[in-house]
């Protein structure tokens, strides 16, 4: 099929080729956003997921309530043999997608031997089915409960292994499926979650675009053009969509769901997430060492995207920078030592060759003048995130996602060391930036 006669949703359960020289497989087969899609779902299994006669459904205690009690009654009729599986809440309320919670949850399915997944719920339920679907080898499908993450469509799985935040490559699902009423009617922050997260691709397309000048890193430009042809879905109307407006919400649903597979026929995890997510994961990391709580993946998302734009517009202002070395080490005693600081430190030596070589292309006076004519084009200003932000009711600094200044000033001296990937965050260390700007950058920008 050719790429540019079609739609976007006559892509789903296609391959083809694209004009970056690849051809794009996207598994996923169908987008579902509709008032009886529960109802219709056993029609959505046999078409997607094939033949089978036992599903198992996953849900954690309140997607259970929300919907997944009705998922396992409409899917009863046809599937008599249907059960659920609930995922026990973690200690601090909602589970978390750990290596133990997934163990746990994958003894349970091997006990029901289920043919196919389907999962009720958002970021979390979402990651572990997808995790398990690809262990187990067998489909799954997401009904969807919160328009709060823009992971329903991704291969990719945001895990926490040994306490370090990491990104797996597994399969997407055949199909997401949600319905109007539950994902308006979904708690208001959830929104502004997703509103964060889908903000953030513009800035992770940049960090991607970074590493293809840098390092001649595979790009597809209709693969991040994806991203920019659905801004209007809920660039156009934040206001709306912070007053829970239907059409609004059904427009921020869909920009999340085809990023989610924009990311997916990359068909790598490498422009799933740039520096404005290491904010965040770095937030998830530090709660779970200290034993806290954090905010939403996506609120903490909107924050980490107004900071990659605030470096980026810092370092772009730099004419002539000088490119220092990468530090000798990372600050263990920042990870409390022990197996954590071990897995920080392997991430971070990991980037040395590749900090190391995009030093040397540096070097070239000529080379520094391209790249930041090219990047000042492709990242947004840190008002205009930050604008965006407010207007959608959504969070925008320390205090919004209950961080003191202390705590975000650690989180934004450390989050480069946690991912050998390179992203705006090492080229702020590598020109002076950080640390340098740091609590100018936070009193500037994130209310610190
Ligand atoms: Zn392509
Ligand atoms: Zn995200």
């Amino acid at each position: 099929m050719e790429r540019q006669h079609v739609g976007l949703s006559e892509l789903l359960g296609t391959e083809f080729r694209c004009d970056c020289g690849r051809s794009h497989d996207l598994t996923v087969r169908r987008f579902v956003y509709d008032a009886a899609a529960i109802d219709r779902l056993p029609d959505i299994v046999r078409q997607c997921a094939g033949h089978c006669v036992r599903a198992v459904v996953v849900a954690d205690s309140r997607t259970w309530e929300v919907c997944g009690r009705r998922v396992l009654a409409a899917l009863k009729r046809t599937y008599e043999d249907t059960r659920e599986v609930i995922i026990a809440d973690g200690e601090f309320g909602s589970p978390i997608c750990d290596d133990a919670t997934f163990q746990t949850l994958l003894a349970r399915l091997r006990e029901a031997k289920p043919e196919v997944l389907v999962a009720v719920g958002s970021g979390v339920v979402n990651d572990l089915c997808k995790w398990a679907s690809f262990e187990l080898g067998m489909p799954y499908l997401v009904v969807a409960t919160a328009a709060s993450m823009n992971g329903y469509a991704a291969a990719n799985v945001a895990a926490t292994i040994a306490g370090v935040k990491v990104l797996l490559e597994a399969r997407p699902p055949v199909a997401v499926i949600a319905e109007p009423q539950t994902i308006a009617g979904a708690p208001h922050e959830m929104i502004q979650a997703g509103f964060g997260d889908t903000i953030a691709k513009h800035q992770s397309n940049t960090d991607w675009w970074m590493n293809h000048r840098l390092f001649g890193e595979y790009y597809c430009d209709f693969c991040a053009g994806i991203v920019s042809e659905l801004e209007p879905l809920y660039l156009d109307r934040p206001e709306e969509i912070k007053e829970g407006d239907a059409s609004a919400v059904e427009g921020l649903f869909a920009a999340l769901f085809w990023s989610g597979v924009a990311m997916t026929l990359v068909g790598t995890s490498a422009p799933a997430s740039g520096g404005e997510h290491l904010l965040s994961h770095t937030l998830d990391m530090i709660a779970s060492v200290r034993r806290h709580r954090h905010d939403l993946h996506g609120r903490q998302v909107g924050v980490g995207t107004i900071l990659s734009a605030a470096l980026y517009e810092r370092i772009l202002a730099i004419e002539g920078p000088e490119f220092c070395a990468m530090p000798a080490q990372i600050d263990a005693g920042f990870w409390s030592g022990g197996a954590v600081a071990e897995a920080v430190a392997g991430q971070y030596e990991a980037k040395r060759g590749a900090w190391d070589a995009a030093r040397r292309h540096l070097a070239d006076r000529h080379a520094w003048d391209r790249l930041r004519a090219e990047l000042a084009e492709r990242s947004r200003r840190p008002q205009t995130i930050r604008r965006w932000l407010e207007r959608a009711g959504g969070a925008t600094g320390a205090a919004d996602i209950g961080c003191s200044k202390e705590q975000l000033r650690g989180a934004v001296l450390h989050m480069h060391e946690i991912r050998k990937r390179f992203t705006v965050v090492d080229l702020a260390w590598m020109v002076g930036v950080l640390p340098d700007a740091t609590d100018e950058i936070l009193e500037q920008w994130l209310s610190c």
